[in-house]
């Protein structure tokens, strides 16, 4: 495993005020508190009012590459927006089929593809049609947290089947817990397929998406099936939801006690 704790662009993304920030704002913050390596967010599209979704989607992917280069970051992972209840399935495609455009652009190696609600073989037709409009990326299938959507690693594995060199797995750890599942056992079924995860703690009951050490996953089991499974990648946080009571003037806090947090869980 990664011995440095990444985190995904939206971890400051909330604050009681409301005020939105893009990800080109955030990311030199990220970088000066010590952050090397970043999930790129872009389920910022499935805001209609996202640059991504305008004529200068280019020169923001150009701004990215800039900062990744000023700052000497890698860009590791990325998210693809996911779709929602009432959404038209083709405009949803054509967003993902952008986002997995501009994870390429952006050097990124895979790209975290929500799974659909339905049964495996839905998913490996739905997944085998991704693959075919796009080239040379990773898809990252990630576990979903509830009964009637692919949650295990198990049926994940069962769709990559399809194939194996360019469909991974993604552990969301919040997810697991949600449903009651020994994340250990979750990250053993995944050996050798694993490529990412989304960090994030849980009380069990609502997916909260926050630090580790602030819900009930025991940590110190999660980090070492990691590193018995022969994982290689990072341990990369999705825990955007951590600072939305906080103040916007609280920013750098918060992504202080983020990366000290990620310091404690590689002790562990
Ligand atoms: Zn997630």
């Amino acid at each position: 495993m990664q011995d440095r704790t990444a985190t995904n662009t939206n971890l400051v993304v909330f604050n009681r005020e409301g005020i939105k920030r893009r990800m080109t704002e955030l990311i030199p913050l990220y970088a000066k508190a010590g952050f090397k390596d970043l999930d790129l967010n872009f389920c910022e599209m499935m805001n209609p009012q996202s640059i991504l979704n305008t004529e200068q989607a280019g020169a923001y992917i150009d701004k990215l590459m800039q900062l990744k280069k000023e700052y000497g970051l890698t860009y590791m992972q990325a998210h693809a927006p996911y779709p929602r209840a009432g959404q038209d399935p083709k405009e949803m495609e054509e967003k993902i089929l952008k986002a997995i455009f501009y994870a390429k652009e952006a050097g990124v190696p895979h790209i975290v593809v929500h799974p659909i609600k339905g049964n495996i073989e839905e998913n490996k037709r739905y997944y085998s049609n991704l693959l075919e409009k796009s080239q040379n990326i990773i898809l990252a299938i990630e576990n979903m947290e509830s009964q009637d959507e692919i949650f295990s690693m198990r049926d994940i594995r069962a769709i990559c089947s399809i194939c194996p060199s360019r469909l991974k797995a993604l552990l969301d750890t919040g997810h697991a817990n949600i449903l009651g599942l020994d994340i250990q056992k979750e990250i053993m079924e995944a050996e050798g397929i694993l490529v990412g995860t989304h960090i994030n703690d849980n009380k069990g009951k609502s997916d909260e998406h926050l630090l580790p050490f602030m819900g009930n996953i025991d940590w110190k089991k999660v980090v070492h099936a990691l590193r018995d499974a022969g994982y290689e990648g990072f341990m990369t946080y999705e825990a955007m939801y951590y600072s939305r009571s906080l103040s916007i003037n609280d920013t750098d806090m918060v992504i202080k006690k983020a990366f000290e947090t990620g310091i404690r869980l590689q002790n562990l």
